[in-house]
């Protein structure tokens, strides 16, 4: 095993966190976690099941009361200390996500402070959580309603955004007064180990947050002990279409809170009015970030008549001065995908187009450095029913589809079961309000790449998901209304 350079190794941890203690597997199992710049094992995780999972939200259980009633300020303060401490060891822990997940530095360093942007917000939103008197039919009865935690809680998450996904779901809980018990993805639980090293030297209380982790194999059962028992009142989770519909199914039986960020299929439209150039720059980011593994990726590109050719030949040369590698090295803006299956499916997915008439512009092959690395790769004349336009690619693949009119292009846009992001450029202010309105789609970027931040409501509909995260509206998820009538005043 190769040790991280880590100015603070003690946030290198691959034991299990529940109860406020570093913990095994009950029979001492663990699962390996690679890098997937190198396939070399860089950590043995505690392999955790059900009787750990169980004793995990037997100890949130216990401390919710007190949690709970602890003063929102004081809940705020100790969230608003973790924050200050993601930022203040930002290095190792971009380290450590990157050893593990395989983005550039650089963005792993950009998710920690987004990671500690949820986690702030929501130390601000703990002092706001507020309820109602409502306006009386009678004269001797007051109708109060009450806003309160739900309780004990789960959070699954996915390793695509290993530090975020979690503080977006722990920050509204812990602010609300809920207690949590989160299961990191198996490909990226050291990112989630040390935020609890750093939860723990924030002051957040034993049990409040606990993390299970568990192999790929594991997963399942952990996940059917997180929605099975009857303890947990909300499960929260981010990752694929397929397993956010099998959880939600599993918490029907125990009649659990959902909330849903599944999958996406974004469209990317270009039309004739666009800023090309502020567009090629959308694109970049809205695809190629995270090597594409994004679920708001651009998946679908639609690019007006008028303008395709000026839009692909400036894509194609910003496309060209990417640097796949290792995410340590100097320079590298692309880093590897996070295992075979992944590289499989791209490849898949280039191959498909092509032998649909697609041609490739740059790009369209596994990386001459070999493992997890895939070309950045742009696709011409990809037709609208080609594998990468019903699916997530998940990977630095854009495919370019032609349209000619605004109808048209949205009835395309919305012909998908997904319904999370979608992006267009135009600097039409009528069809800009006019095509926002149109896409069936939780999140809209106009005239941007980029619009995941703190202050703002992510989330889907259709089946990308249910629920929001982040933004005033964030805690709804996490709280219950409970009215009480008043009567005999
Ligand atoms: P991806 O395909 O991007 O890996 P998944 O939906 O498979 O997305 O994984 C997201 C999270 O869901 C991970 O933490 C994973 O371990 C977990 N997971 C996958 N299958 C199950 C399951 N059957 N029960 C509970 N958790 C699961």
């Amino acid at each position: 095993m190769i040790a991280l350079p880590l100015s603070d190794s003690t946030l290198f941890r691959t034991l299990g966190f529940v109860d406020g203690a570093w913990t095994a597997a009950d029979d001492d199992e663990t699962f390996d976690v690679d890098d997937p710049a190198t396939g070399n094992v860089i950590a043995t995780v505690s392999a955790m099941g059900a009787a750990e999972t169980r004793r995990a939200i037997d100890a949130a259980n216990h401390v919710f009361p007190a949690w709970s009633k602890r003063p929102a300020k004081e809940r705020g303060a100790i969230l608003r200390a973790w924050a200050g401490l993601l930022i203040t060891n930002t290095d190792d822990l971009a380290r450590i996500m990157t050893a593990e997940q395989g983005k550039p530095l650089a963005e792993a360093k950009g998710e920690i402070t987004y990671a500690a942007s949820f986690l702030e917000w929501f130390a601000e939103e703990a002092r706001r959580v507020d309820g109602a008197v409502i306006a009386s039919p009678a004269s001797d009865r007051r109708l109060v309603v009450l806003r309160q935690p739900i309780g004990v809680t789960a959070g699954i998450t996915p390793w695509n955004f290993p530090a975020a996904m979690i503080a977006r779901k722990v920050g509204p809980a812990l602010a609300v007064g809920c207690t949590i018990v989160v299961k990191p993805a198996e490909q990226t639980p050291l990112t989630a180990l040390a935020m609890a090293e750093l939860a723990v030297r924030a002051g957040v209380p034993a049990g409040v947050f606990n993390v299970v982790t568990a192999s790929a194999q594991g997963a399942p059962i952990v996940g059917a002990e997180l929605t099975s028992n009857p303890v947990v009142r909300k499960l929260s989770f981010t990752g694929s279409t397929e397993v956010g519909k099998l959880l939600s199914r599993q918490c029907a039986d125990t009649m659990k809170k959902v909330s849903m960020e599944l999958g996406g299929n974004a469209a990317f439209i270009v039309f004739e009015d666009a800023d090309i150039e502020a567009a090629v720059a959308g694109a970049l980011v809205a695809k190629f970030r995270n090597t594409g593994q994004a679920c708001t990726a651009a998946n679908r590109f639609f690019v007006h008549r008028d303008v395709k050719t000026h839009f692909v030949t400036r894509l194609a040369e910003e496309i060209a001065k990417y640097k796949v590698g290792v995410g340590t090295e100097d320079g590298v803006t692309i880093g590897p995908l996070i295992d075979d299956a992944a590289l499989a499916k791209v490849s898949a997915h280039v191959k498909d187009a092509v032998a649909r008439g697609a041609q490739v512009i740059i790009g369209g092959s596994p990386h001459s450095l070999g493992g997890r690395f895939f070309e950045p790769t742009l696709l011409d004349n990809v037709v609208p029913d080609a594998l990468m336009c019903c699916e997530e690619t998940f990977g630095p693949v854009a495919g370019i589809t032609e349209f000619t009119d605004e109808v048209s292009v949205i009835e395309l846009a919305n012909n998908t079961p997904y319904g999370l992001t979608a992006y267009f450029f135009s600097r039409d202010n009528a069809r800009v309000w006019r095509v926002a309105e149109a896409l069936e789609s939780g999140m809209v970027a106009v005239n941007t790449g980029l619009l995941s931040t703190a202050e703002a409501p992510f989330g889907g509909v259709k089946e990308s998901g249910l629920g929001r995260e982040g933004s005033r509206w964030g805690i709804d998820d996490w709280t219950e209304l409970k009215y009480v009538a008043m009567a005999g005043l």
